[in-house]
């Protein structure tokens, strides 16, 4: 397993290299380079950021399609707490359920149920563990990509228990195999994601060996499908949704954080305030927290840039769903055993971002960056292809780019040249001894421009 996979990639063909995406993403992993964008794949955590961005939609996300159920003898979808935020006036979860069964599923297991079961389970775990307090919630895999190649000191602090959507596929299966006497590779478990995020997970999942999750197929992929079935649903609905107040709750920002019962929690949504909660955890300015809950989408999984509805709009649909439905979690969770909610593998920090292969070598480069750094205007502006002059100096001393890739530091160079030239052609008398030589000159003027005109199409050392 390629462990810096990433469903996010981009389509060239369709990017202007307008650099608008560079300034959006959250780890600085685009450049423009020669016209085009391309992604680090070291620093990329998949939030999504840069598919919401692009308007010419360049950056896609790598998924499965509706097809994919044709692979399986038995097919159960796992639906997204979100998912049900999607949609008017719902009065019954059951209705979308019926309806996504009627895409040619066989059965359908709530993502919510499982998070019910993670929420009683955490709740247990954060009560008696306090030796790491704050404990941060692991259900955003943007999150945990953050962490394991930003914030080293904090990766004792993640959560080490399996997402709702693991647990959801672990009994999933279980109960498919139980059901159909099939042998589990004739079982096809498939997620409807709200997002590039999770997407990613079940491709290259962090903190387990692997995942029971055969397919993720896109919610803005399904949508459209399902509303279709809707009507028809109303009419014909099945008792499908285990899943309470609490479980669908998840759904939003903070939802998850609330189902814990302690006032010693925070909740953060939206990349930018989640690193923010992070470097300031980092730095100790946090204090008499439990639990910490981040969410890389702003409003939490409705954000999801694989969801249709504008999450504002979405969180105010799932609040209401969710005064209908009861409260049921608590003694749920005893029927799990700890192999299937624990992480198996632990996450490990990536110094993708370090400068050199020790800190002597890296304080060296440092200086290095800030020496280059102090040349460039400072102004961020994004014309080299880096999002800022800073990115632009590492990536010089990384070999990445040279100086002339700043439009500001070219301008006074071409404006040198020309001056040069200019007092070279006033200054000069040519007779028949010094033609040889004048011509000479010019030549290097001429290479000059022509290295500078190569540097102005952003060609690259
Ligand atoms: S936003 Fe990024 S990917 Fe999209 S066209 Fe501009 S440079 Fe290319
Ligand atoms: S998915 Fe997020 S981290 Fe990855 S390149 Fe796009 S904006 Fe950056």
């Amino acid at each position: 397993m390629d462990k810096f996979f990433h469903s996010v990639y981009l389509r060239e063909e369709l990017c202007s290299g307008c650099i608008n995406c560079i300034k959006r993403c959250p780890t600085e992993a685009i450049r423009v380079r020669n016209g085009k964008a391309c992604i680090t794949k070291e620093f990329c955590i998949d939030c999504g950021e840069c598919v919401r961005t692009c308007q010419n939609h360049a950056k896609k996300i790598q998924r499965d399609s509706i097809e994919c159920l044709k692979d399986y003898e038995y097919t159960v979808a796992l639906p997204a707490p979100s998912l049900y935020s999607q949609f008017n006036n719902v009065t019954d979860v059951n209705i979308i359920l019926t309806a996504i069964l009627e895409l040619g599923f066989n059965d359908v297991y709530e993502v919510a149920a499982a998070a019910e079961i993670v929420s009683a389970a955490t709740k247990e775990y954060v009560d008696i563990h306090r030796e790491n307090w704050p404990y941060i919630s692991t259900a955003c895999p943007s999150v945990v990509r953050l962490i394991r190649v930003r914030f080293p000191n904090l990766i004792e602090h993640l959560l080490p228990i399996n997402p709702p959507v693991e647990i959801a596929a672990i009994f999933a299966r279980r109960a498919a195999m139980r059901k159909t006497g099939l042998p589990s590779e004739k079982i096809g478990i498939i997620f409807l994601s709200p997002c590039s995020s999770k997407i990613t997970y079940v491709k290259a999942p962090l903190g387990i060996e692997k995942t029971e999750i055969d397919c993720a197929i896109g919610i803005s992929d399904v949508y459209s499908l399902i509303l279709a079935n809707m009507k028809q649903a109303a009419q014909t609905t099945k008792i499908l949704s285990n899943a309470g107040r609490i479980g669908v709750g998840w759904g939003k920002g903070g939802g998850e954080a609330l189902a814990l019962e302690t006032d010693a929690y925070l909740a953060a949504d939206g990349i930018e305030n989640v690193i923010r909660v992070l470097e300031d955890l980092e730095d100790e300015k946090l204090s008499g927290l439990r639990y910490i809950e981040l969410d890389a989408c702003s409003g939490g999984c409705v954000g999801g840039v694989l969801n249709v509805e504008n999450p504002f709009i979405a969180q105010t649909k799932l609040k209401k769903i969710n005064e209908s439905l009861p409260i049921r979690y608590i003694s749920e969770h005893r029927k799990i055993s700890d192999r299937d909610l624990f992480w198996d593998v632990d996450v490990v920090y990536e110094p993708v971002f370090e400068l050199g292969d020790n800190f002597i070598e890296g304080a060296a480069l440092m200086t290095q960056v800030q020496e280059i750094y102090q040349k460039f205007p400072k102004l961020d502006c994004g014309i080299c292809g880096a999002p800022t002059c800073k990115a632009l100096a590492e990536d010089i001393v990384k070999g990445n780019a040279n100086e002339h890739a700043c439009i500001h530091i070219l301008k006074d160079q071409i404006h040198k040249l020309s001056m040069d030239a200019t007092s070279f052609a006033n200054d000069t008398v040519i007779n028949e001894d010094s033609v040889y030589g004048y011509v000479q000159t010019l030549k290097e003027y001429i290479n000059e421009i022509a290295v500078l005109d190569s540097h102005l199409n952003h060609d690259v050392d």
